[in-house]
């Protein structure tokens, strides 16, 4: 076995959580209709489905909430978030939002017009989609080594640059409202991306008078990543990391539920005052007031305490371990996982484990029904249930490249022994590999069908 560092923390809260019986476990995602999503969390053992706003708090942050001041403006909750981001990120001005995808909306409707294209490595699905409903078009140009899951590159979240060039001569910069990375590149596998690839995105940007912003999700663990795998960065801090990744920006949009290790909350940060104003207008329209942007003063504190707590280099050295450990487990038993792993969750390849199921069964949704049922560990597919689509011109059914699952793990949450148990319930899946089944859909929506899609298994 793959060796494991101790969590850097003791249990302080607890919350059961249990094993229903198999048979209980068998009626439920029948209920179901075999979609993981539409599963009871009770009936849930351990729960992989995603990392986003389900971290465990320190007693730090419980302390916290305690100081959240509730006014409706000015609020003591907002200056101490102020000046955390001005510590840690170097911006002076930011808007609290709900989630990322607040922070998402409010830039896409005071900057993309229609038929705009917005470049990035690869866009998460929510600013693919906030783009897109701005009548933008959403452009993904990570290199070509994160499209081949067992490619080992230490950062396979990177710009190509080359195809930036080209796809801005091509677009003209007047059709190029803003340019984004987002780190790390979760949609891609959670792969980081270098200073350097940073450094000379922006500078390309910004020799086209186009403003940069980040998706900032992950930017601790991003950082924590440039530390550990680029060269001359070993050993400055992950602060001084962050100052500098940043330093090269205009402004970010983040989902302040993953590294920021709150349940709830978002930013947008623009150091274009001109632009800052707009955006003000549209956050007191869509979130609320300046100082708060949809959050409880105490959501503000907390999340004051997050940030930090989510750059502290032991904590992110037993939070990337810890995912490693886990691929590596997995890939002990024979199945193939995305390499490298990157920071947030492991990648199972569906598709070579069960060769016996076409694509147009969803190899993928029936490793995660197995899951499930063997163990009630619940994972989420990433393949064609996610991703495949009938080509608009011919209406043949385009599929994703890979079949995958993703176990995202949730931070301060789980330990050895449920990841453990995990691997042990994959070792069973795999001997029976040959007997699982495919899968049809009895009901999908159009958009986003697989939060709500509902599936039969094929005899
Ligand atoms: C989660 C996430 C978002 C959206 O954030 P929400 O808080 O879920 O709205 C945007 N970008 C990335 C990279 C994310 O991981």
């Amino acid at each position: 076995m793959p060796k494991y560092m101790p969590e850097p923390f003791r249990i302080k809260v607890v919350e059961p959580i249990n094993l229903i019986s198999r048979e209980a476990r068998e009626a439920a995602i029948r209920r179901a209709g075999y979609n993981v999503f539409a599963l009871r969390a009770t009936d849930v053992f351990v729960d992989y489905l995603t990392d986003s706003g389900t971290g465990a708090m320190s007693h730090h942050q419980w302390a916290a909430m305690m100081e959240g001041d509730e006014s409706y403006a000015g609020a003591r909750s907002y200056f101490r978030l102020k000046d955390a981001i001005q510590d840690v990120f170097g911006f002076d001005e930011f808007l609290p939002t709900h989630q990322g995808r607040a922070a998402e909306n409010i830039l896409a409707a005071v900057l993309v017009k229609p038929g705009m294209k917005v470049p990035s490595n690869m866009h998460f699905d929510t600013t693919d989609a906030n783009i897109r409903a701005r009548g933008g078009n959403p452009v993904n140009l990570v290199i070509d080594e994160a499209f081949d899951p067992s490619c080992i590159h230490p950062f396979k979240g990177n710009l190509d640059l080359k195809k930036l060039e080209s796809f801005i001569s091509e677009t003209g910069v007047e059709n190029i409202p803003f340019g984004m990375i987002t780190i790390t590149n979760n949609a891609g596998g959670g792969q980081p991306v270098s200073m350097e690839n940073i450094r000379m995105v922006a500078e390309m940007y910004h020799r086209h008078g186009l403003p940069f912003f980040i998706d900032a999700a992950r930017f601790a663990e991003n950082a924590y990543f440039i530390k550990l795998r680029e060269q001359g960065y070993g050993h400055k801090s992950v602060r001084e990391i962050v100052k500098e990744m940043f330093g090269y920006s205009d402004g970010f949009t983040m989902s302040a539920k993953k590294d920021a290790i709150i349940n709830i909350g978002g930013l947008l940060a623009c150091r274009d005052k001109e632009v800052f104003q707009k955006l003000s207008n549209e956050l007191i329209l869509r979130e609320g007031f300046v100082s708060y942007g949809g959050l409880a003063g105490r959501d503000l504190e907390v999340m004051s305490v997050g940030l930090y707590e989510g750059m502290d280099e032991v904590y992110l050295s037993y939070r990337l371990a810890q995912t490693d450990y886990l691929a590596q487990s997995i890939k002990q038993l024979g199945m193939s996982v995305i390499e490298p792993t990157g920071g947030h969750a492991v990648y199972v390849d569906a598709g070579k484990l069960l060769p016996h199921i076409p694509a147009a069964e969803f190899p993928g949704q029936a490793l995660a029904v197995a899951m499930y049922q063997e163990g009630g560990i619940r994972a989420c597919e990433i393949g064609s249930v996610m991703f495949a689509h009938p080509d608009p011109e011919t209406g043949v059914m385009v599929h994703p490249r890979l079949e995958l699952v993703r176990l995202a793990i949730p931070r301060r949450v789980y330990t050895q022994s449920h990841l453990d148990f995990t691997v042990e319930v994959l070792a069973d899946i795999a001997k029976k590999s040959a007997s699982l089944k495919g899968f049809r859909f009895s009901y999908a929506p159009p958009l986003l069908r697989h939060f709500t899609c509902r599936f039969e298994p094929i005899a």
